[in-house]
């Protein structure tokens, strides 16, 4: 079956580790601002067992400069 490539929802238990080097991750914003997050970088400042939704709150939108107001999504790479 085609999948849609389409960014999905991160669960709530989520954590940094849990993202796969196939996978990226979106910050998108209630604006529909969306900015690639590299993993790497995120990993290296808060580690691999920060839980994703708990670092939401502290994401800020380059757009409309709300803090707060992004979740983060995830896309698979699929070939
Ligand atoms: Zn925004």
């Amino acid at each position: 079956m085609a999948r849609e490539r389409k960014p999905e929802r991160i669960g709530p238990g989520e954590k940094l580790g849990d993202i796969m080097s196939w996978e990226i991750l979106f910050a998108i914003c209630k604006c529909e601002h969306y900015a690639e997050v590299n993993i790497r970088t995120l990993r290296l400042k808060c580690g691999g067992d920060a839980v994703l939704r708990r670092l939401e709150p502290k994401l800020r939108c380059k757009k409309c400069s709300e803090a707060g107001k992004s979740g983060f999504f995830v896309m698979k790479m699929r070939r």
